[in-house]
């Protein structure tokens, strides 16, 4: 019997997705790292009556982007801005994520 290589692929690829999906799950949408705490936010970053934000433009996020005042910056992935300094970030959880992780090495 040949060796199932696709079989192979599909699982990890299932489990890359579920990986992302775990990890994406953890965001509280606070909206704290597209500038909701700051007076100036993205200009795709959209409130809900929940208080929770989403943004209008998820899947084609990373970029040069502008905020609601035209300035304009960089959209990056979290994990790339989680030692920077930004309004909101001790609530980001993420950021509480690695600390404790870190706490616990
Ligand atoms: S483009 Fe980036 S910064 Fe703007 S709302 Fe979306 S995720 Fe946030
Ligand atoms: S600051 Fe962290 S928890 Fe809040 S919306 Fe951004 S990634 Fe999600």
């Amino acid at each position: 019997m040949m060796p199932d290589h696709d079989g192979g692929e599909r699982d990890y690829i299932c489990f890359q997705k579920e990986q992302q999906r775990r990890w994406e799950s953890l965001c509280l949408r606070c909206g704290a790292c597209c500038g909701a705490f700051d007076g100036d936010p993205c200009e795709h970053l959209q409130s809900e009556s929940s208080g929770r934000f989403f943004c209008r433009i998820y899947e084609e996020r990373f970029g040069i982007r502008k905020t609601v005042g035209g300035r304009l910056f960089r959209c990056l992935p979290i994990r790339e801005i989680l030692h920077d300094s930004w309004p909101g970030r001790e609530a980001c959880a993420y950021v509480q994520r690695t600390k404790n992780i870190l706490m616990e090495e």
